[in-house]
C-alpha cells in the first residue's frame, strides 16, 4: 500500500465520522479505498458489485489529487461515500439532497461534476468534449465550448468529410 493510499484511508475514516455526526450513514459494505492512476478524466469513482448476494463497494480516488490538501481530497471522498448510501448510486434526488446537506453544514463544495484541478493537468490529456467522426472514427478533443462543439453539424471530419458527433465527458463517476 502506498503512502497516498494510507492517507486516503485516514481521510475516508474522517469523512465517515463527519457524515455520521450529521446522521448520514454510508454503507457498511465499503471494501476499501484505493488510488487510481489510470483514469485521466475522473477524480473518483465508486463501484458497487454484488457477488453471491453480497453487496460490496469499492472507492477509487485519482492520483491526480495527490498534491491537494486533505480537505480537497475529502470533498471527493465525500462525493463517493454518498454513493454508497441507500438509493444514491446515481446523482439523483437522494444523492443531491445528501450532498447539499454536507455542503451546508461543513462548507464543502461537493458537486456532481468537477473540473480536473489545474495542478493535475501536466502531462495529462485534458478535455471536456470529444468530437468524433461518425464515418471514420477520427477523434479530436476540446476543453472549451468552441463553435464545433456547439454546432458540429456545421463542420465535417478533416480526414474523410464525415459528420461529427460531440460527447461531453464527466470527470466524476
Ligand atoms: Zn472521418
Ligand atoms: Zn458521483
Amino acid at each position: 500500500m502506498s503512502t497516498y493510499e494510507i492517507r486516503l484511508q485516514r481521510l475516508m475514516k474522517d469523512a465517515i465520522a463527519e457524515l455520521n455526526k450529521i446522521d448520514i450513514y454510508p454503507s457498511e459494505a465499503i471494501a476499501g479505498i484505493k488510488e487510481n492512476s489510470r483514469a485521466k478524466r475522473r477524480l473518483g469513482c465508486c463501484k458497487k458489485s454484488v457477488y453471491r448476494g453480497k453487496v460490496k463497494y469499492e472507492i477509487e480516488i485519482s492520483t491526480m489529487l495527490k498534491e491537494k490538501n486533505d480537505r480537497q481530497i475529502k470533498e471527493i471522498i465525500h462525493h463517493e461515500l454518498l454513493h454508497t448510501c441507500k438509493g444514491c448510486l446515481n446523482h439523483g434526488q437522494k444523492w443531491k439532497a445528501l450532498a447539499a446537506k454536507v455542503n451546508d453544514i461543513y462548507g464543502y463544495c461537493i458537486k456532481t461534476t468537477a473540473d480536473i484541478p489545474d495542478s493535475a493537468e501536466k502531462g495529462v490529456k485534458q478535455y471536456r468534449y470529444e468530437i468524433r467522426c461518425n464515418q471514420c472514427g477520427n477523434t479530436g478533443y476540446r476543453m472549451k465550448k468552441s463553435k464545433v462543439v456547439m454546432q458540429p453539424e456545421n463542420y465535417r471530419c478533416s480526414k474523410c468529410g464525415g459528420q461529427l458527433t460531440v460527447k461531453e465527458k464527466s470527470f466524476w463517476n
